[in-house]
């Protein structure tokens, strides 16, 4: 049974999940229920369940919101058409969306505007590869797969390359280089986020030196689904669960060190009864595995329709 169990660090929460709930927590704190979001807040099966005991209606179409609403859009980002129905509504908004998200619209927006054709390396329908496909769809191809660059057609225009935030950084550089045989001039952001990078290169050292890996975070989170991915491609048993209760004990048999970490949108707290059942079962040694410290943090949005959320700075 487990005798050592090694913690990735960092794992868990990124500023941009931090921001996101800070504000969606504030404004339930001071104006009356319902508090509309936009797509759940984050990809966290806890934590959207959280909030909608405390009295948040998530919802994937504007229009499911009454006119003159508070809603606020989730740190994965939204189209702007949506922020432009949002308008028409009349909805008094506030932006969670993670800066970094923001970073590639921008990119995204601009380079349309410079007259790229722009491939959006991503998972589709993802929320934040929807959002961001929203800035010039009639530019943008998505591109999920090296597989899918074979097929792509000729271009006439340069061809500029953006990412999705939380991709994998190894099937990312294989998707990058297809895209750079295909078309040699083509220029590159890579935006794969500081948290997801960290958080990769934590489970890979951690899955070196462990027996079993466990990854906490939900099935729809795609930094959480990759943190598995990079585990088990190094030749290690690795499961992703929302929690303790889709652990089966099964998996801790002939297992010595069990490695542990959370994806960008997990409360470190959905970790604690997973160590104590660690140390019932007899580990004696817990250690951090640490390949970097973050101290990234980010400043509260103003809500688009002009108001200041002061209170939320406050709080932090
Ligand atoms: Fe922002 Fe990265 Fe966190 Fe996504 S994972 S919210 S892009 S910091």
């Amino acid at each position: 049974m487990p005798h050592t169990l090694l913690l990735a660090e960092p794992r868990g929460f990124c500023a941009g999940v931090v921001r996101a709930i800070d504000v969606l927590d504030a404004v339930l704190d001071r104006e009356p229920t319902p508090i509309y979001a936009f797509h759940e807040i984050v990809h966290n099966r806890h934590v959207v369940e959280g909030f909608r005991a405390r009295g948040t209606v998530f919802v994937d179409r504007i229009d499911e919101v009454p006119e003159g609403g508070r809603i606020v859009f989730s740190a994965h980002g939204v189209a702007p058409e949506v922020v432009e129905e949002a308008r028409r509504r009349r909805l008094r908004v506030i932006d969670a969306t993670c800066p970094l998200v923001t970073k590639v619209h921008l990119e995204t927006r601009k380079a349309a505007k410079d007259g790229f054709d722009i491939l959006l390396v991503g998972h589709r329908g993802h929320d934040e590869v929807v959002g961001t496909l929203g800035e010039a769809p009639d530019r943008t191809t998505v591109v999920d797969s090296a597989d899918e660059v074979v097929g792509l057609p000729g271009r006439t225009r340069p061809v500029f390359v953006v990412t999705q935030t939380t991709l994998s950084l190894d099937d990312t550089a294989q998707v990058i280089d297809a895209i750079r045989s295909q078309y040699p001039s083509a220029q590159v952001r890579n935006d794969i986020c500081y948290a997801t990078t960290n958080r990769q290169l934590a489970v890979r050292a951690l899955a070196e030196r462990s027996d079993l890996v466990l990854v906490v975070g939900s099935s729809n989170s795609s930094n959480s689904v990759r943190l598995r991915e990079v585990a088990a491609s190094l030749g290690k048993p690795a499961y992703r669960v929302d929690g303790i209760e889709e652990i089966d004990p099964a998996w801790y048999e002939g297992v010595g060190i069990v490695g542990l970490t959370a994806g960008a949108s997990v409360p470190d707290e959905l970790l604690d009864p997973i160590i104590d059942d660690l140390r019932r079962r007899g580990v004696t040694r817990v250690e951090p595995v640490v390949v970097a410290e973050e101290t990234v943090v980010f400043q509260p949005p103003t809500g688009i329709d002009g108001e200041p959320l002061t209170d939320i700075t406050a709080r932090r």
